[in-house]
């Protein structure tokens, strides 16, 4: 058997195995290969990171170093220069890049081969001494803190004292010679922090930096950003290196180092974006320490490289068929292309760029609809700062990503952690942020930086997330150690509230109203696109007109559920339910079910007006009927109050009759408000009032009240509360019909668990609609279903199919009934420790259960349309808004599904993606 290979030259690398090689490292090869400028190197694979991290004192493995040795040989003969040679050295950069893009996760190494003796040939070579010394102090520092584990701030305080004796605020300022005192400095450092001297063997430092990277793989960063983003082994298994020769864009003014998207990730315009700096090198413009200019300034200072750099925009994007961030550097007047890989981007620039990718003909219209993931598109009804606002900012920054919060101000990430978990709302505001901040942006609102540009740390980041972020306001100068940050003449301080738009990088004290967004014509064009190509229709969960015009904005194509109960809660009509439960008689139940009458009917005519000609699934009676009534403990306690009330009262009465003995003169009129008798009646009055109540709430109280007397029990116990509301319904509809409006209602039964419950209730429907069609002479067109969600339902679906017209699975119930999982309370007790030990990959309650509850759908499924082939069956718990469980829905062939109003957008691409990947389904 052949031996294992370790490592491949970017001219034999297969460019689509990203498993092996890493996202960089496969982009590197086939960079190499379509005839892009990219300097010789080589890729050391993920397989040896896992042989490396497998092996119990952490050994590269056999035959690695011997690869290494073989590879740098062919590139000192490509490039002609020697590894240590101090003529004309090869230096390398090192980096880390793993199957999945992990941006600013692992670390890398820059000038690697650098020591005295190839410094000085560096030196020589380019006559430069201040390029040189440049060089050396940032591969001492960057091999310190990456391969040593050296923490920055030992360099740091070294280079900032050099500055400060310099008189320079920038690095730039500082000569040669203050770059070689940094060097000896920073030598020092190392051997203090080590106990060893730096080492200056150039196969040492290789060896030393490929273990580092390796070892980033199993660092808490790495480990935080994989678990936040569910990153698994099946998706990326270990780090590969690159190594790749040294260019400079650091040798002089015919030299920059840039990063550019080849379309705006911010916006999803078709424009070159980016940012360069000239006489640069490349972690310049990403830590913000210099602030870079507009790649379209380029065009004026450099306009031949600008000419060439288009051209490999343009040779980027009709190769990959995607948006690419690119990373580059100009050395003496030659372009060279450093990496690249697909963008990442806010939902609105990936909404602009599948559908002008599409229309331009870079892309079909299923790649386009596949590239989105359905979740980002809830970004885009996110909040935009009121425009009618009158704030004035205090200070403005780069609009470095899209959309407006207000939080907290917080000045270090593990703050921020600490306050976000605590469930408060923070702004993490930092000079700049660092990939250890990861943490911090993750608990955030949004991010605000003082330094950096657009694409810095923190606004790549933040868009990667889909969160806010300004960055580069120069204006506030931030004291981490007091806890506070100054603009001119005004200071905020940690707690203070800020607002930040990171659409327009303005920056205010203080919380600014929201408003939300509109529909984009590009967002409209590519939801009609999934309408067309899915096959479940996307319905609303809604319960009031305004929710219900929601719905139809976000294109939804009904109502799948309208809780009645919601309507139930209304200022005006909880008095009237109250009073309808505590009826002791049918005779008095009826009457306050008589007042309820038109104020249902007048809130379904509005939501049917809203919807017409859609269909509206309206649902009867579900809750039980306590949740209306106060609680046991809070009419004890009010009970308590008006007895001491009335007590009171009393005495003052006895004292009221005494005062008159004393005074027999006056008038009962002469004696202050206060005093008035009268008011120990009333007081009495709503004694008994409480009493009532507290015995209702006593009888009707249940152990088990969401497995209890709710739902279609309360129908059949109660059969004229359900009669009122069919009535309802069916009047409202006939009302409609006359005014010429299309209505189609639905009446859904919740909690059904056996198909004579549901024939009652079908009885009353029909008797319900004869009385309607008579007295408005009217033929009504309405449909009659049930919930599915019981687990006895689920298995009674041939019978039950009998009464139904169409199903609708309410997976809330029907999962907490199949795991015997409290709805209420798993979530926040035992459920994280279950996903966390993984005894359960999801949380049921978000994502269908695929062994379980889907299995009883199915089965619901598959008998109902047995006995009605043409059996109408939808969704309508939360699962119906998550993209993986509507996957599941799609195949097992449900007709719709059914979400909150916000989730109808996701719902309706998740339905697209559902039909477009249906033959990868398992
Ligand atoms: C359900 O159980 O899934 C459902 C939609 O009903 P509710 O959440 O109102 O119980
Ligand atoms: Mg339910």
């Amino acid at each position: 058997m052949a031996a294992q290979r370790w490592v491949y030259a970017f001219s034999e690398g297969d460019g689509k195995d990203k498993k092996l090689l890493g996202g960089k490292g496969a982009n590197l090869c086939e960079m190499t290969q379509i005839g892009l400028n990219v300097p010789p190197g080589f890729v050391i694979t993920t397989q040896a990171c896992l042989d490396y991290l497998a092996h119990a004192e952490r050994q590269l493995p056999e035959g690695l170093p011997d690869e290494i040795r073989t590879h740098i040989r062919r590139l000192e003969q490509q490039t002609g220069k020697v590894f240590g040679g101090a003529d004309n050295p090869l230096l390398v950069s090192v980096r880390s890049g793993s199957a999945m893009s992990m941006p600013g996760m692992m670390d890398t190494i820059l000038n690697l081969g650098l020591n005295e003796d190839t410094l000085s040939g560096l030196i020589h070579q380019t006559g430069n001494e201040r390029f040189g010394w440049d060089a050396y102090r940032r591969f001492i520092q960057l091999f310190g803190h990456v391969a040593l584990g050296i923490a920055d701030t030992h360099f740091d305080e070294h280079f900032d004292a050099i500055k400060r004796q310099a008189g320079v605020k920038a690095d730039i300022g500082l000569d040669a010679e203050h770059l070689e005192e940094i060097c000896r400095l920073f030598l020092e450092v190392v051997e203090e922090q080590t106990g060893r001297p730096f080492p200056r063997d150039p196969y040492q430092q290789l060896e030393l930096a490929v273990k580092a990277v390796f070892n980033s793989w199993t660092g808490k960063r790495a480990v935080d950003y994989r678990r936040q983003f569910n990153i698994t082994p099946e998706m990326a298994n270990g780090t590969a290196v690159n190594v790749v020769t040294m260019v400079f864009g650091n040798m002089g003014n015919d030299c920059a180092t840039g990063v550019g998207f080849t379309r705006d990730p911010g916006t999803g315009e078709n424009v070159m974006f980016g940012e360069y700096l000239v006489n640069a090198q490349g972690e310049d413009v990403v830590a913000g320490i210099r602030t870079p200019k507009p790649v379209s300034a380029m065009a004026d200072e450099m306009p031949e490289m600008y000419r060439q750099l288009v051209e490999l925009r343009n040779k980027l994007e009709s190769h990959y068929r995607e948006v690419q961030d690119f990373e580059y550097t100009i050395e003496r007047g030659t372009l060279y292309c450093l990496q690249t890989r697909n963008g990442k981007m806010n939902a609105a620039a990936r909404v602009r760029t599948s559908v002008e990718m599409t229309n331009e003909g870079l892309l079909s219209r299923e790649e386009a609809l596949l590239r989105v993931e359905p979740d980002m598109l809830e970004q885009l009804l996110h909040p935009r700062l009121d425009p009618e606002h009158k704030s004035t900012p205090v200070a403005t920054g780069l609009p470095a990503s899209p959309g407006a919060a207000a939080g907290k101000a917080v000045f270090d990430a593990d703050r921020a952690e600490l306050l976000g978990r605590a469930g408060q709302k923070v702004i993490l505001v930092r000079e700049e942020t660092k990939p250890e901040d990861i943490h911090g942006f993750f608990a955030s609102e949004g991010i605000l930086t003082s330094r950096g540009g657009k694409t810095s740390h923190a606004a790549v980041v933040a868009r990667g997330m889909g969160k806010p972020c300004v960055a580069g306001a120069e204006g506030i100068v931030v004291n981490v150690k007091a806890r506070m940050a100054a603009v001119g003449e005004t200071t905020f301080q940690e707690g203070d509230t800020l607002t930040i738009d990171g659409t327009t990088g303005n920056v205010y004290i203080g919380e600014i109203a929201t408003v939300d967004p509109e529909f984009s014509d590009n967002l409209k064009t590519l939801l009609a696109w999934s309408d067309a190509v899915a096959r479940l229709k996307v319905m609303a969960n809604a319960d009031t007109p305004a929710a219900a015009q929601k719905a139809v904005d976000y294109g939804a194509q009904g109502i799948g559920l309208c809780r009645t109960e919601r309507m139930f809660n209304a200022v005006d009509r909880l008095p009237v339910v109250v009073e309808m439960i505590l009826a002791d008689t049918l005779e008095e139940r009826r009457d306050t079910l008589d007042k309820l009458l038109p104020m249902q009917r007048g809130d379904f005519k509005e939501i049917f007006r809203v919807m017409s000609p859609r269909p509206v699934t309206v649902r009867l009676l579900d809750p039980p009927m306590h949740e209306f009534l106060p609680t046991e403990a809070q009419l004890l306690e009010e009970l308590e109050h008006l007895q001491k009330l009335h007590v009171t009262m009393q005495g003052v009465g006895e004292l009221v009759g005494s005062l008159r003995l004393l005074r027999p003169g006056a008038r009962h009129t002469d004696m202050p408000a206060p005093f008035d008798v009268l008011n120990a009646e009333l007081v009495a009055e709503a004694i008994a009032k409480k009493r009532q109540m507290l015995n209702k709430v006593r009888v009707l109280y249940e152990v088990n009240p969401m497995l209890g007397h709710r739902g279609v029990r309360l129908g059949i116990t109660y059969p004229e509360i359900y009669r009122m509301q069919i009535q309802a319904v069916l009047e409202a509809a006939a009302e409609l019909q006359r005014e010429g409006i299309d209505v189609i209602p639905e009446i859904m039964v919740p909690q059904v668990i056996s198909p004579e419950e549901l024939k009652i209730v079908k009885q009353y429907t029909e008797e319900v609609q004869q009385q309607v069609e008579r007295h408005y002479d009217v033929s009504l067109n309405y449909r009659f279903g049930t919930m599915m969600e019981t687990v006895r339902s689920t298995l009674r679906a041939e019978r039950i199919a009998g009464y139904a017209d169409f199903f609708s699975f309410g997976t809330n119930d029907l999962t907490q009934a199949a795991f015997s999982f409290s709805r209420e309370d798993a979530e926040n007790k035992f459920l994280p420790q279950y996903i966390a030990r993984g005894i359960l990959r999801d949380n049921p309650f978000e994502a269908l259960d695929y062994n379980g509850v889907l299995k009883l759908m199915e089965i619901a499924v598959k008998d109902g349309r047995k006995v009605r082939p043409d059996l109408k069956v939808g969704i309508c718990g939360e699962h119906g808004g998550h993209p993986a469980s509507i996957r599941h829905c799609h195949h097992i062939d449900l007709s719709y599904v059914s979400c909150s109003a916000p989730r109808v957008p996701v719902a309706r691409l998740a339905a697209a993606q559902a039909r477009l990947t249906e033959e990868e389904y398992q």
